[in-house]
Formats: C-alpha cells, sequence, structure tokens
C-alpha cells in the first residue's frame, strides 16, 4: 500500500472504476428543507461549440451514488467546516471566495450544481473538491496565486471536478458500507490535515483496497477538469493563460514560500503533458483583458498579513512599499494595517488607515478595518458609529454586520444587539452565525426560551440537526416564553424532529 499523504484523499475523490463511468443524469435535488442558498442563480448562457467540448462519457444509466446521497455527505462535511478549526472563518475572506467561485460557476456546464466553498489555513498550495460541490482552498494557493485569474484557473478546475461528476463516480464505485466509509474519509481529510499520521489511518480502514485502481484513473479525470475549467475560466472572462503559467509555476515549484511544496501535485498531478494540452487549448481562445479586482488584493494581502510573526509580517509589507514592489499598492497598506493589529499597534495600523482613506477609493473592508481599529482603542461610540454609516453604503457585507453586533454583546447593551440582529436577519436568514450572537445577546438578558431557540436555529444552519433539535427541547421546556413563543418553538420542534427522524432513516 503507497503511503497517503494528508491529501491523498483529493486523489482518491479524482478517481473511479470504469463499471462507475457514468454521467450523472438526476437533476440536483434542491436542499430539501436546508437553510444554505448561497450560491445560485446560475443563468449564464453558454457559447454553442462549448457543449461539443465536453468529454463523452457514455451513458450508462445509473450513477449510483444518488444526488441525495452525495448531499448528505457535502452537509456532514459542512458541518465540519463551521466547527474546524482549520478553517477561516472570516466573513471577508470567505465572502470573496464564494463570490469568485460564483461567478465560475455561473459559467460552468451544470447550471443545478451548487458550491459551498471555505478557506482552509495551510500553507500548502492546495484546493479540493469534495462531494456535493464542497471546495476547499488553501490560504497557500491566495498566496502563490500572482493574480486573481490564476486563483480562478484552479477554482475552475476544481468545479470541473464537480461537474463532471469524478467525485460522485467515485463514490458510487465503493459499494461497501458507502456511507460509512465516505463520512469517515471526508472527516478524516479536515480532521487530521494538520496530522499526516492521523489520517491516514483513518483513510487506510476507509478505502485501502480501492485506493490503487482507482488511481489509474486520475490522469483521464485531471484532463477533463482542465478542459473544463479553461472554458469555464473564458467563459467568466478570466485571462485564460493565467491557467498554462500557474499549472507551470507549480510544477517547477518555484515562488513557494519555505516549507510549503505544492500539495495540489499530488492530487492533481502535472504532467508535461497536460500543461502542453492546456497551452494548446490556451492558443486557440481569444485573449481578453481581465482586471484583476481589487478584492483580491486585500483578501490576499488579508491572508499574508496574519502569517508568519507579525513583526515580519510588518518587514514584508513595509519592504514592498518602500521598493514599490506589488501588485497594488492599496492592498499593501492594508495588509500592512492588520499586521500592525496582530501586535496590538492600534497608532500605526491607524496611519495606514488614514493613507487608505486618502488614496484608495471607497471599500467595506476599509470600514471593517477601521471599526476594528476603534474597538481596539476602545473606542465604543466611534466603531459603532463606522459600522452604522457603513451599512447604509454596504448593507450585505457580513464582515459589518457581525462586527456590530458583536459590539453591542461586548458592551453588555444586549437589547440593541437583539434589535440589530432580528432586522439583519430579514437580509441573512441563513445565517447561522446571527443567531448565535443573537443567542449570546438573549443569554445576557437571562431570557431562556429566545436563547435556547436561537441556538437551535444556529445550529441548524450549521448543518446539525441533531443539536438543533436539542436546543429546540430546551427551548421547550423554558418556563419564561409567553404563548405565541411558545408554540412557535413547538412547531419549530416538531419540523426539527422531522427533518432528524428521515436523516436518521437515511443513514440506516
Ligand atoms: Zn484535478
Amino acid at each position: 500500500m503507497k503511503k497517503l499523504s494528508t491529501l491523498a484523499f483529493g486523489a482518491l475523490l479524482m478517481g473511479a472504476t470504469p463499471a462507475s463511468l457514468a454521467v450523472a443524469e438526476q437533476a440536483r435535488p434542491s436542499l430539501t428543507g436546508k437553510p444554505y442558498t448561497g450560491p445560485t442563480e446560475l443563468d449564464t448562457t453558454l457559447p454553442r461549440d462549448y457543449a461539443n467540448d465536453l468529454p463523452d462519457l457514455g451513458d450508462i444509466a445509473q450513477t449510483v451514488l444518488s444526488p441525495q446521497d452525495e448531499q448528505r455527505i457535502a452537509d456532514q462535511i459542512m458541518r465540519q467546516v463551521y466547527v474546524s478549526d482549520d478553517v477561516l472563518q472570516d466573513p471577508e475572506i470567505t465572502d470573496y471566495l464564494q463570490a469568485l467561485g460564483n461567478k465560475l460557476a455561473a459559467a460552468s456546464p451544470d447550471k443545478r450544481q451548487t458550491f459551498n466553498f471555505f478557506v482552509v489555513n495551510d500553507n500548502s498550495i492546495n484546493a479540493f473538491a469534495m462531494p456535493g460541490g464542497v471546495i476547499g482552498v488553501h490560504t497557500g494557493l491566495f498566496i502563490a496565486a500572482n493574480n486573481e485569474s490564476e486563483l480562478a484557473s484552479v477554482l475552475g478546475h476544481e468545479i470541473g471536478h464537480v461537474t463532471q461528476r469524478h467525485l460522485a463516480r467515485m463514490l458510487a464505485s465503493q459499494k461497501y458500507d458507502t456511507f460509512k466509509n465516505i463520512a469517515t474519509t471526508a472527516l478524516a481529510l479536515l480532521v487530521a490535515r494538520s496530522n499526516p499520521q492521523l489520517a491516514t489511518g483513518a483513510m487506510v480502514t476507509a478505502s485501502a483496497s480501492t485506493m490503487q485502481r482507482q488511481l489509474d484513473y486520475t490522469r483521464e479525470h485531471e484532463r477533463e477538469a482542465d478542459r473544463v475549467g479553461l472554458a469555464i475560466l473564458d467563459n467568466a472572462g478570466f485571462d485564460v493563460r493565467a491557467m498554462p503559467a500557474f499549472f507551470t509555476t507549480m510544477q517547477r515549484g518555484t515562488r513557494f514560500v519555505e516549507g510549503s511544496a505544492p500539495s495540489f501535485l499530488r492530487t492533481h498531478p502535472l504532467t508535461a503533458e497536460r500543461i502542453a494540452d492546456v497551452s494548446n487549448r490556451v492558443q486557440n481562445l481569444s485573449y481578453k483583458q481581465s482586471k484583476d479586482s481589487l478584492d483580491f488584493y486585500l483578501t490576499r494581502a488579508k491572508i499574508r498579513a496574519s502569517l508568519g510573526f507579525p513583526q515580519s509580517a510588518i518587514d514584508e509589507f513595509e519592504d514592498n512599499i518602500r521598493e514599490r514592489r506589488f501588485n497594488s499598492e492599496i492592498a499593501e497598506h492594508y495588509g500592512l494595517a492588520y499586521a500592525y493589529l496582530r501586535k496590538n499597534d492600534m497608532a500605526n495600523s491607524a496611519k495606514q488607515l488614514a493613507w487608505l482613506k486618502a488614496n484608495a477609493t471607497p471599500h467595506p473592508n476599509i470600514e471593517t478595518l477601521a471599526a476594528t481599529i476603534e474597538m481596539g482603542n476602545r473606542q465604543l461610540a466611534k466603531a459603532q458609529a463606522i459600522y452604522s454609516q457603513a451599512m447604509t453604503q454596504y448593507p450585505m457585507h457580513r464582515a459589518l454586520v457581525y462586527g456590530y453586533a458583536d459590539s453591542y454583546v461586548n458592551s453588555k447593551q444586549p437589547d440593541k444587539a437583539v434589535k440589530l440582529i432580528n432586522e439583519k436577519l430579514r437580509l441573512f436568514p441563513n445565517d447561522g452565525h446571527l443567531y448565535e450572537i443573537l443567542a449570546k445577546a438573549y443569554s445576557m438578558k437571562g431570557q431562556t426560551l429566545l436563547r435556547h431557540q436561537a441556538q437551535a436555529e444556529a445550529y441548524y444552519r450549521q448543518y446539525d440537526v441533531n443539536r438543533a433539535v436539542e436546543q429546540m427541547e430546551l427551548a421547550s421546556k423554558a418556563k419564561d416564553g409567553n404563548f405565541y413563543e411558545r408554540s412557535i418553538v413547538e412547531a419549530r420542534l416538531k419540523e426539527l424532529r422531522r427533518q432528524q427522524g428521515i436523516e436518521k432513516e437515511q443513514k440506516g
């Protein structure tokens, strides 16, 4: 048995046995009763010849892995994502990635597939697709990508694996006790990412026997994913030359910070042929000028600011600014401000903010930074004024909403927090984190029913129905609700139990 690296799980998912090479024809189910509605509205029309470019995989009738099964696995993974310490829970970073992913998905051949993107705090250069359109991206990939098109080219490739049903087919080939093994394996990926020994153990039990022969098919799938990814990139208006360029860079193994081997290569082997194939295709596409978004550079700078020792991050940004070595000067000052924040150096952070205010066009991330600095200075009223003002300009910017709500909780103003969150839940009805802050606020107010109800709704939105039921039961036993509140809780408890029953039945 070949020794498996942590992210061999990616490779595992890319394989398939010939018998299972069937195209998934079923429509994706809407997530029955599922709260997440993030990526939607895939209405981009593809160029006519695009469909012809897709590989013919035959029409064997059975996918075997049903979309319901796939969705259940995806939900399990997302449950881990919400609680994992390895996943960046920064809404500005996640929302940027999700928006970029949505833009690419909208240009993909499968309009029904939904995607959940998240960022893993890991310096190695990697991205991986999991069942149900769940795609993880390492911080290392953000850093290695020189421009937005390079990042998009890897995302496009991963989206290609998903829309070509490579995962669904591979999983379908695991006839034995499928669900438990897949869940275990998926779990192993997230839990043991930072502990290769553990990951190896878990994956050996999960799928030792099928591993080797599945790897035989990886190359074919890689070619398909490249082809689809490139078409997505082109269709979404990115610079297609970024794909062969980034692949070449990764293959050469240059440009990487210490200790960050491109593990993407392990899960998606990059052969000279593969790069040549992509390069040839690019030659036949017309060149489009693609302007990188400021969001890309700000997000990347925020990630860079969070790495290593604060002082080395400060030095790096300062050197870059002094030597004018950057793609975006704004992002460099923005990153420097965050690096100073890590040292609690509010004064120097504020200097950078002042530079941004004078030189950058208004941006919600800059408002978040401004409010964060005021909070660091314990200038609560000033911070709240910034939040309040910024939210009228950028009502959909979650980081501002979270920051504002947190500021009320932290300053023991639960009434204001409750009012704000209830207002914002109309804009973000599926946001588990907002419900969590709401639960804290009710707890502060000593309102037991409402507190457990909010906590139940938070768990439900984090794909954890069992804990949602527990909390709703506590809410129903609370003595402090009025008739109206109690009847809402009872009805909701009934519905949650029904869903819990369905889940159990499917698993058994
Ligand atoms: Zn791949």
